[in-house]
């Protein structure tokens, strides 16, 4: 995404208004199980923290098939590659990994390419969205995107800022995430189609000398929104989340403000979920307005389409740290129980999808 605002956003010049909001239908069920019966319900187990008895710990098991360990496997798996900017080797390996593991799971994937001019010297770069379509014959949808472009550089990094950035968290994290989401979808009842679209060139952005960023954000999420007001057909998107930056060890998601505006229905089903699931990490209240590949969505496509992001990254409590678009953005900051906790999550809104 591409900066970060204030508190509550007041005054914020990337508040767009009154877009998709309300065409969702359906809300949050009163019960905490759901209506689908793919998977079992997370359970928190308080176990004894070995080296200090009488301390207690409350630990995180998600519902099976997810597993913590196998998702952080994935994103480790995903930042050995290193970069993976747009149009180089490293996202070449990444889309290959990618596609092999989604129809290994079942998924069709299906690739929409174009190409763009690269901000450092005009000439043609490939842009690759990548589309993991599960029950394609449904035509009323729901969208789970990421975006799985690594910015080129860590361009804040204090130390290095020509060095490399494997973007654990910004970009990895929810990559990973989706691949872990993968293994559950065969088996989970879900009354509508789901895609889940990796957007690529998401931040294909260098920074110039005078400190201007050099190059365009959300290409891929805008070249998708912009085909779908195109080529008009039966198949309807009837609202979507976007992840981003969901891995940080010490997660909290509160609403970001222009997913909350423009799909606030979707808004409250998510985070009435996690509260029914006793996931605190989702907040629900307004902190930041972000730039993120939801825009494109909500303003060229009309979809509902919120933001689940961690924008306080490490958190505001540690300013003296920064991981974001620095070289120390690696998956030891990162852990598999948020990237679980969010998928839980998402899994259930999936499942309490009306017909
Ligand atoms: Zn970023």
């Amino acid at each position: 995404m591409q900066d970060r605002k204030g508190s509550s956003g007041k005054g914020s010049t990337e508040s767009i208004s009154g877009t998709g909001s309300g065409s969702v239908n359906g809300s949050v069920s009163g019960n905490g199980s759901g209506s689908g019966n793919g998977a079992a319900s997370p359970t928190l187990t308080t176990v004894a923290v070995s080296g200090s008895p009488s301390a207690l710990a409350a630990k995180w098991v998600p519902p099976a098939p997810l597993d913590s360990a196998r998702a952080f496997g994935y994103l480790q798996q995903l930042c050995k590659i290193g970069s993976r900017t747009t149009g180089t080797a490293g996202m070449i390996t990444q889309q290959k990994l990618l596609q092999d593991h989604f129809e290994k799971l079942g998924g069709k994937v299906v690739w929409q390419s174009f190409t763009h001019k690269h901000p450092l010297n005009n000439g043609p770069v490939e842009v690759k969205n990548m589309i993991v379509q599960w029950r394609p014959e449904l035509k009323e949808r729901v969208l789970l995107c990421s975006h799985y472009d690594t910015r080129p550089l860590p361009d804040r990094d204090p130390k290095n800022p020509k060095g490399l950035f494997v973007g654990a968290n910004d970009g990895g994290s929810s990559t990973a995430l989706l691949m872990e989401l993968g293994h559950a979808m065969p088996n989970l009842k879900v009354n509508v189609g789901v895609d889940f679209v990796f957007f690529d060139a998401e931040e294909l952005v260098y920074t110039a000398p005078n400190g201007t960023s050099l190059g365009d954000f959300f290409i891929g999420s805008t070249y998708f929104a912009q085909r779908l007001v195109d080529e008009p057909s039966d198949r309807v998107y009837r609202s979507g989340i976007l992840m981003d930056m969901i891995g940080d060890k010490d997660l909290q998601i509160y609403w970001e403000e222009v997913g909350f505006q423009n799909a606030p229905t979707v808004a409250r089903e998510v985070w009435e979920i996690a509260k029914q699931l006793g996931i605190k990490e989702f907040v629900p209240k307004v902190v930041h307005s972000v730039r993120d590949d939801h825009l494109p969505l909500i303003q060229i496509a009309r979809i509902p389409v919120i933001d689940i992001i961690d924008f306080d990254y490490p958190t505001v409590a540690s300013r003296t740290r920064s991981y974001w678009h620095t070289m120390a953005d690696t998956p030891d900051k990162c852990s598999g129980d948020s990237i679980t906790k969010v998928a839980t999550v998402v899994m259930e809104w999936l499942k309490r999808q009306p017909k």
